[in-house]
């Protein structure tokens, strides 16, 4: 009987319970259970959305100066709106640090750790917390790669406020071991690689730089970016692809000695003002272009132009050389394709698959060579594992990168694969020596095709 008609005193009790509960949700982690449905709706549209604070195509730095614009959050409320959305509503149920490569690496790392100490801040009121927190937490671990967000179940994206949060450092003069040096020769030279130590090789296109405004404009300009230029390994997939383009018969350009790094580098590490200064610098090349189609093989340029650089006016087609391949093979463009027998797995970059969708074009191409038997490996598409150099960690002293290589190396030879294919020169280059010694071969997609068509 009392439970059909509850005596008052119980339901003023039960009443009461329910205002309490209200009560503590701001200041406990069921605070997620209202900030979820929130950040689902302020969420970016697309995936590393970071914010841009300033921006160095219409504003000087004396205006930025005079409107005390932070380089980078110094507290809480410095950070953009959907990321303190985004602290408030992560669960705190570590998924993230399961799949994220840098953890356990030995860097002390962990995201759902940083989110953690960032949710908190909201009961803080120390407004140096924030590079307090960011050293902390050891954010330069992170290569930026994606898997977080991947493996969110709320669909929250660790590494942009990691980026944002490596701003914060940056505001301070914060660097890692290493990073400070390539910041500074890419600001001194518009490279990361220093000339005279690594010099670089030119290839030669079918219409010189610039082309010629009297003369019929070219099909594309080849972005070759600095590790094309400068790192000799990387110079190989530079010649494969030229070779390929000029064996297409198309009518291709290239700047040469005019090139600059994207930036994309000085982004992940935190120096947006570094980055916007390179993004402007390769737009104002590439206006001499006279064609707006945009041929990279790196595929972090891939991202700074197909993604990053709309916001600094570019109005440009990018294209990965994978896709331009695939379209070439497909359209016979190349003459007859010799058979090359060998089990090949496809290692997707990052920043082509995860972070940019491109997963089907390499394949394709593969599938296209005869002879050629494609397996996967044990992660692959948008699960797939980190090489170790995005985020900038490829230019950090101690080689931190070198256990993700090795981890992803090792799924490499579990496949039983005897290539190990990429579309990212970084990827290449940390993969590359793990992989030899697992006894398998890795090779960039175009250098790859170059022997097929031999
Ligand atoms: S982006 Fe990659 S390395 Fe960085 S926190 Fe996320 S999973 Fe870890
Ligand atoms: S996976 Fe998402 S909700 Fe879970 S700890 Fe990481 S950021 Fe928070």
């Amino acid at each position: 009987i009392a439970q059909i008609n509850p005596a008052p005193q119980n339901e003023f009790v039960h009443y009461l319970l329910v205002m309490c509960l209200f009560a503590i949700i701001p200041f406990s982690r069921l605070l997620h259970i209202v900030a979820v449905p929130v950040w689902l709706l302020v969420r970016p549209d697309t995936r590393l959305s970071l914010s841009v604070p300033f921006n160095l195509s219409n504003q000087s730095e004396d205006e930025i100066t005079a409107a005390d614009i932070p380089l980078g959050p110094r507290k809480r409320e410095e950070f953009p709106g959907h990321m303190l959305v985004a602290f408030d509503a992560c669960t705190r149920c570590n998924r993230c640090e399961d799949d994220c490569p840098a953890n356990g690496t030995g860097d002390g790392f962990s995201p759902a750790s940083l989110m953690k100490d960032l949710q908190k801040t909201n009961t803080l009121s120390d407004s140096n917390k924030i590079v307090t927190i960011a050293e902390a937490n050891q954010v330069g671990a992170c290569t930026t790669c994606g898997r977080c967000e991947e493996a969110c179940p709320v669909g929250l994206d660790p590494l942009s406020v990691v980026v944002e949060s490596r701003r914060a450092l940056a505001y301070e003069g914060h660097f890692e071991a290493g990073q400070s040096t390539s910041l500074r020769q890419l600001a001194a030279s518009s490279s990361m690689w220093n000339s005279e130590k690594t010099p670089p090789s030119e290839i030669q296109p079918s219409v010189v730089w610039p082309p010629d405004p009297a003369s019929e404009p070219p099909e594309l300009v080849y972005w070759v970016g600095c590790a094309g230029r400068h790192d000799p390994r990387a110079q190989k997939i530079s010649s494969a692809v030229a070779s390929l383009l000029n064996r297409a018969g198309i009518r291709w350009t290239t700047p040469g000695a005019n090139e600059c790094c994207t930036g994309d580098a000085a982004r992940r590490m935190g120096d947006e003002g570094l980055f916007q200064q390179q993004a402007l610098g390769t737009l104002a090349v590439l206006e001499q272009a006279r064609c707006k189609r945009v041929l990279v093989h790196c595929a972090h340029c891939f991202n700074a132009f197909a993604k990053e650089y709309g916001t600094f006016g570019a109005d440009l087609e990018v294209i990965h050389h994978s896709e331009l391949l695939n379209e070439l093979v497909r359209e016979g463009r190349l003459g007859s394709i010799q058979a090359l027998p060998s089990r090949v797995a496809f290692h997707d970059p990052c920043y082509l698959g995860r972070h940019n969708g491109r997963f089907d074009a390499p394949r394709e191409l593969i599938d296209n060579i005869p002879g050629l038997e494609r397996v996967e490996l044990a992660e692959s598409r948008e699960q797939s594992r980190c090489c170790g150099a995005g985020g900038g960690r490829i230019w950090r002293e101690d080689e931190p990168g070198a256990k993700m290589a090795d981890r992803r190396a090792a799924q490499a030879a579990e496949s039983e694969a005897q290539l190990l294919v990429t579309g990212c020169n970084f990827c290449l280059s940390m993969l590359e020596d793990p992989a030899a010694q697992d006894g398998v071969r890795t090779l960039d997609i175009a250098e790859l095709l170059a022997d097929a068509v031999r």
